[in-house]
C-alpha cells in the first residue's frame, strides 16, 4: 500500500468530548446538536487507483451516521483496508471525497477524530505498554498530565497494570490486541475503526474485545468494523455495508439484508451478495 510519510501532527488539537449518545440526557448547547446530525463519516465518488493500475476503489459512495455500529464485509481483495486507509489519510485518495463529522479527512481535526486499530499488530518494539499509549498521546497533541492520566486509565481499563512496563515483544498475543485497541482508543476519537480486530484471537479474548467494543459504543463512539466473522457482524452490527471489487453491494441492518435477498440467514446473503 503506498502509505505517504505521515508526518507529526505538532500541536493538533485534542479532540472534544464524545457526543452524548441519544437520550443521554439534557442538551447543553446548539453546537451538540448540529454535531448529532453530521454523520460520522460520509464517503463521495471515492476511487482508488494504485500505481499500477489495480482499481482498488470506483465512485464509492457511504454514508455512516454518528453513534452507529457499523460493519464492513466482503471478500479478500474487496477494497476494505483501502477504505480505511483513505478514511485515515494513509494513502492519497485518486479522486472523490471523504468527509469525517463533516471534516476533510485530511485535516487535523479529522484525523484526531480518527482511531484506527489496524489488523496487524504494528507496535514498536523497542516501546513499553507506557510509553506505546504515550508516544501516541503526544502524537494526537494532547497535553502531558492528560497523556500521564489517560494512559493510566487505558492500562487499568485494559488489564494492562503488571505490563505497564513491559516491551511489546514481552506480551502475549492477547495482551498484544489489547494494547493496540488501547492505543487507539487512547486520544479519545469520535470514530474508532477496527479491522479484523477478532482475526486469530481464542474464545475467551474475542469475549473480552466484544465487551470493549460494545462499551465504546454505548458511550456513544461510532464503530466501524471489518470482519471475517458473519455472526460476529450480526451480533454487533446495527447496519452492515457488503463490498466487492471497490464497490458498494448492499447496505442495511442483517434483518434488512435477509429481508432484501430472500434469504433466512446472513451466510447466504454473503453468498448471493457476492455470486451477484
Ligand atoms: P481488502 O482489505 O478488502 O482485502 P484491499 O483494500 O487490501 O482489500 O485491496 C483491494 C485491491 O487493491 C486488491 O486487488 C489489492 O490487491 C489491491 N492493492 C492493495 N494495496 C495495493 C498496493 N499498495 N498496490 C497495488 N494494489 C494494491
Amino acid at each position: 500500500m503506498d502509505h505517504h510519510a505521515d508526518t507529526h501532527p505538532c500541536g493538533g488539537e485534542v479532540a472534544p468530548a464524545r457526543v452524548a449518545p441519544c437520550g443521554a440526557g439534557v442538551v447543553t448547547s446548539l453546537d451538540r446538536v448540529f454535531r448529532d446530525d453530521t454523520p460520522a463519516l460520509q464517503l463521495r465518488g471515492l476511487t482508488k487507483r494504485y500505481d499500477d493500475g489495480t482499481l482498488a476503489l470506483e465512485d464509492f459512495g457511504l454514508e455512516i451516521p454518528a453513534g452507529a455500529f457499523f460493519g464492513l464485509l466482503g471478500p479478500n481483495g474487496a477494497g476494505k483496508t483501502t477504505l480505511i486507509s483513505a478514511v485515515c489519510n494513509l494513502l492519497r485518495v485518486t479522486d472523490g471525497e471523504v468527509l469525517v463529522f463533516g471534516e476533510p479527512h485530511d485535516t487535523l481535526k479529522a484525523r484526531s477524530w480518527v482511531g484506527l486499530a489496524e489488523q496487524d499488530i504494528n507496535l514498536d518494539r523497542f516501546l513499553t505498554v507506557r510509553e506505546t499509549l504515550e508516544y501516541h498521546g503526544g502524537y494526537f497533541g494532547m497535553d502531558k498530565d492528560e497523556i500521564e492520566g489517560r494512559a493510566e486509565e487505558m492500562i487499568r481499563a485494559f488489564g494492562l497494570t503488571s505490563k505497564r512496563d513491559v516491551r511489546a515483544p514481552k506480551l502475549s498475543g492477547g495482551q498484544r490486541r489489547r494494547l493496540l485497541l488501547a492505543r487507539a482508543l487512547m486520544h479519545r476519537p469520535r470514530l474508532v475503526i477496527l479491522d479484523e480486530p477478532t482475526a486469530g484471537v481464542d474464545f475467551e479474548l474475542r469475549q473480552e474485545l466484544w465487551a470493549y467494543i460494545r462499551q465504546l459504543h454505548s458511550e456513544g463512539t461510532t464503530i466501524l468494523l471489518t470482519t471475517h466473522y458473519l455472526d460476529e457482524a450480526e451480533l454487533l452490527c446495527e447496519e452492515i455495508a457488503l463490498i466487492r471489487g471497490g464497490h458498494l453491494i448492499a447496505r442495511d441492518s442483517a434483518d434488512g439484508l435477509r429481508e432484501h435477498f430472500g434469504v433466512n440467514r446472513l451466510e447466504d446473503v454473503y453468498v448471493k451478495a457476492m455470486a451477484s
